[in-house]
């Protein structure tokens, strides 16, 4: 690791994206602290998927290798099935990159791993935020305050550090659909390739984890949020009944204690990212819905994005505002595609239902392609394709 150049950075939270940033301020050359609220680091969460521009942004920040052996290829992008089983799109080796998947508590444990133990404060929940002409202070819930150069604000949607320094912004917008998520029993279940299934409001999917496992998820319309349920098991199996295998075999190899239930928010685009030397990241700045699964996968852009404009030695601020510039208009974009989405995928009208899967059929080859290839082009250096294994290594 570079020794530090006596600037110092706080960053707050460390999930995917607060990990990814301190890796990469910490290539490149910054004293990093991360303030995480929970009392250790969770072994909590079920699956996601990462795209190709993810990976590209891990290979940057150096973990690219150790990212891939936690995760399982997954077709889930390009399979779409009916509830019936028929095969609305099916994935091709050739016009297709597959999909990783990984479990959460698995990446998160990677990433940890490239950020000292002695730099990572948990139990540490930032609660306020002030700035003056030279530095930033966070003040935490126990009363104890950490003061640096530069605060990367990375924790989540409800994130305290994007209402403390920016008091006016909305808050979370609930999209009216509610999820439930659970991962199988090792070796329960025969490993799935991943897939889609689109019902009329309601959508599940499927991606192999390792360890024999298989991560599934269904999203539904869903008016009101808040709602509890004695049985989530149960309410997945019964909004599902009648669904093409291995559905039902999927949930019947899931314990009912470890599915999980969200309602689903997202936030309106915020301004901007970065107020003097706060920056927002992931979801903090631009919490998306789930359903072109790139929440995450943005918030690895940012951090790549955040260490390289930040590395060496130059103005914080200025540093900031090219961030700013070069991560909002994109990740905006994504942000509003995710809004947009479910409008559509997962309208409750039979009539939209009907057309949605008519034309999912007939322009499988195409359209489809070409919106995930809109998405998943980005690479750190502004190109469109190229290896940048390791970008910002200077150890
Ligand atoms: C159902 C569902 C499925 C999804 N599937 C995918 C997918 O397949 N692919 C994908 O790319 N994305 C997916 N996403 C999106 C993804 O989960 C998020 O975009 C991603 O987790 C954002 O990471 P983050 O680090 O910004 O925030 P978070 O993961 O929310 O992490 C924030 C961290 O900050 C901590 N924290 C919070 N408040 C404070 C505080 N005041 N002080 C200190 N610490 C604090 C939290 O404890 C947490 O550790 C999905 C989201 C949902 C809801």
């Amino acid at each position: 690791m570079k020794a530090d150049q006596g600037r110092s950075a706080i960053v707050a939270g460390a999930g995917i994206g607060g990990l990814a940033a301190a890796i990469g301020l910490l290539r490149g050359g910054w004293d990093v602290t991360v303030l995480e609220r929970a009392p250790e680091l969770r072994e909590a969460g079920a699956g996601w998927s990462f795209a190709p521009n993810a990976l590209r942004a891990a290979d940057a920040l150096g973990v690219g290798a150790e990212f891939r052996a936690c995760s399982v290829p997954t077709e889930a992008g390009a399979t779409m099935r009916r509830p019936d089983g028929a095969y609305l799109m099916r994935f091709r080796p050739d016009a297709d990159p597959p999909l990783l998947a990984n479990h959460r508590a698995e990446l998160q444990r990677v990433l940890a791993r490239h950020v000292p133990a002695e730099r990572i404060r948990t139990g540490a929940e930032v609660t306020g935020v002030r700035q003056d002409g030279d530095g930033v202070t966070v003040t935490c819930r126990d009363g104890g305050e950490v003061r640096a150069d530069l605060l990367v604000g990375a924790d989540g949607i409800h994130s305290a550090v994007r209402r403390g320094a920016w008091p006016d912004a909305p808050e979370p917008v609930y999209q009216r659909i509610l999820c439930w998520r659970g991962v199988t029993e090792p070796g329960a279940v025969r490993s799935v390739h991943g897939f889609q299934t689109w019902g009329r409001g309601a959508r599940f999917g499927a991606h192999p984890l390792n360890g024999e496992r298989v991560f599934w998820f269904l999203t539904v319309r869903q008016e009101e949020q808040g709602l509890r349920f004695d049985d989530d098991l149960g309410e997945v199996s019964a909004r599902t009944r009648g669904w093409h295998e291995p559905i039902p075999a999927l949930l019947a190899a899931t314990r009912p204690e470890a599915v999980l239930r969200h309602d689903i928010y997202d936030l309106d685009p915020l301004p901007s990212y970065v107020k003097g030397r706060v920056a927002l990241l992931g979801d903090a700045a631009h919490a998306m819905t789930p359903f072109l699964a790139q929440g995450a996968c943005q918030a690895l852009e940012d951090a790549v994005v955040l260490a390289a404009e930040t590395a060496g030695a130059g103005d914080v601020a200025q540093a900031l505002d090219r961030y700013d510039a070069a991560r909002r208009p994109r990740a905006r974009q994504v942000q509003r595609m995710a809004r947009t989405d479910p409008r559509l995928s997962l309208s409750t009208s039979p009539v939209t239902y009907r057309l949605m899967t008519a034309m999912t059929r007939l322009a499988s080859s195409g359209v489809a392609r070409r919106k995930s290839a809109r998405l998943w082009h980005w690479t750190p250096d502004g190109n469109e394709s190229g290896s940048s294994e390791g970008r910002f290594r200077s150890d």
